[in-house]
Parts: structure tokens; sequence; C-alpha cells
């Protein structure tokens, strides 16, 4: 069979205090905390994963949260948008949402022949809730206040701004098995056929705007998902042959990761399906406790003590 891309596996972004990004993914937009874990290469900072109730790839958002970080600038060579999928009629119950808890957003609109919702995180990062043509069937994580009739579904695209759409077209067609889906002015929609949802890449060529600063409410990456790393292995061959550095394989403890940064300046990740988010907390149990990676653990204490508190 042939190795195929399926879709968005998860987004990766910037964020400032991690109280203010916890309460908000959590309890305004309804998302689950399927893992509290540190960055890797810096433990005395959180990495939070949030999505649905397992943390199925297409639904996962994953922040580092940096207390006393600058904002970053949307421009060109990042993702400047992401795009989640949200049930017919739910966009009302949306705009009430936002508007009580000062969240800032537009008036709804439409593009591709699709109804959505702008807002922006706490942090300035740029998000649209979308009702998309095709309904989406996946299950939703609910909570008290958001429930499954309006509770968003998982990604429906990213949107990424480049000076020159070809390079990074080049990658999503030529690598990826994706195809020019529509464009209308200078927004180009892709799609795969490999996957149901969280299909979606759209790319918007700004010839004369300025690069992008990755910082607090930035995108810092997109992964991309494959099956599992076998098929992890045979992509980083293609990226090779095309003539792209990319790292060698990375164990994420959730999944293995390759990274690569495209022509068009993103960066980009390849991520496995496994072993996946149960790995170490049963689905009950999912991002209630403080998970490190082994060669921290003998510091948990010390750790554990340094970062900030939740409630
Ligand atoms: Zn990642």
């Amino acid at each position: 069979m042939e190795d195929k891309i399926l879709g968005l596996h998860h987004i990766t972004a910037i964020a400032g205090g991690a109280k203010r990004n916890f309460d908000f993914y959590t309890r305004v937009l309804g998302l689950r905390l399927v893992k509290k874990t540190v960055n890797f290469d810096d433990p005395y900072t959180y990495h939070f994963y949030y999505g649905d109730k397992v943390g199925t790839p297409g639904t996962i958002l994953t922040f580092f949260p940096w207390e006393g970080i600058g904002t970053g600038r949307r421009g060109t060579r990042q993702v400047t948008e992401i795009g989640y999928s949200v049930p017919e009629n739910s966009l009302d119950f949306w705009l009430k949402r936002f508007e009580q808890n000062n969240i800032t957003y537009n008036k709804t609109s439409e593009k591709f022949g699709e109804q959505y919702l702008t807002f922006l995180d706490p942090d300035g990062l740029k998000f649209e809730l979308i009702v998309p043509k095709n309904t989406d069937s996946r299950t939703p994580w609910e909570t008290d206040q958001v429930a499954a009739d309006v509770a968003t579904r998982g990604f429906h695209n990213v949107t990424i701004t480049t000076n020159k759409l070809q390079p990074t077209a080049d990658v999503l067609t030529e690598i990826f098995g994706y195809k020019l889906l529509e464009q209308h002015v200078n927004r180009y929609r892709f799609i795969t056929d490999a996957s149901e949802n969280a299909a979606i890449v759209d790319v918007v060529e700004a010839q004369g705007e300025g690069i992008g600063h990755v910082a607090g409410g930035s995108v810092h990456h997109v992964a991309f998902r494959v099956k599992d790393d076998q098929v992890l292995m045979r992509f980083r061959d293609k990226i090779v042959e095309k003539g792209h550095h990319i790292t060698e394989k990375i164990d994420r403890n959730y999944f293995y990761s390759l990274y690569f940064r495209e022509p068009g300046g993103v960066l980009f990740e390849l991520a496995t399906d496994n072993p996946g988010f149960a790995i170490d907390e049963s689905v009950e149990e999912l991002g209630s406790g403080l998970k490190l990676p082994a060669q921290y653990e003998t510091r948990r204490e010390d750790i554990s003590s340094k970062l900030p508190k939740l409630d």
C-alpha cells in the first residue's frame, strides 16, 4: 500500500502564562488536557497537550507556556491561522461565549462556501471555528459548559502564509500527496484524500508581507500524521531525496517525530500514531498527573515545585 500523510497530527504554539493558557483551553474552549508534561529541553517549562478524550491525532493542540515571553508577530514563514471544525448552528453559541469571556472575535464570515468565526486566544494566537461543508463525524470532548452540539471536533485546517506559493505547494503535493482543491484570490486550498478530517492546508501567498516573528501567540510548528514509524522513515527517505534537510527520528514518548523546515520557512514535523497518549496514564486519568521523561524523573520534586500553579 502506498504510504500516506493522514492529515494533521498536532500543532504546537507558544503562550505566555501557563495558568491563563490552561484556563482558556480547558474552560472557555472546552478541550481536554490530555497530557501535562514539560519541555524536554527546558524541564521548568510545561508542555500542555489539549485534544479530544484520548488525544486523537488531528485534534491535538500543544503549548509551551513561557511566563513573561514577548508577543510574536504574524507574517510570512509561519502558520498564521488554526481552523477548528464545529457543528452546524453552533457559531451563535461561540459568539456569546467569546463576548461573555472578553475574547477578541470578529463577526462571522464565509470562505470556500463555509461559515466561520475568527477569534484570538489570550496571547493573540489566531483561530477560526469553521462549519465544514461535509459534516464532521468525530466525537467531541464535552464539558459542563461546552456540550456535544457545539463542541469543537478537532482541526479543520491550518493556514500558512508565504511570499511565494510554489515551493510550499510542491512539498504538499509532491511529497505529502495533497491536491489543490480550490483557490480564492491569493488563498490556495490543498487537501488530502487520505483522511476524512484535519485534511486541509491553506496557503496564502502574500508577496509584500514581512516575515513573522515566532514568540508568544504564534505557532512554532505543525505536525503531519503518519501511521507508524516505518511509514515515518520511508517519508524521511523521500524528503531527503527532494534535497531537504531533516532530523533523525526523535522519540517524543507519545509519538515518533521528524522535523524539517519547508522552503517557505515553516517548521514541519511528521509524527506517528504510535504509541499514543495512553502509554503512561489510563484514558480516564489523561492529563491529571505531571508526566516527566525518564531523564528528569529523579528531579521530580524540584521540577514540580518550580512549575507555575494551575489552580
Ligand atoms: Zn510537535
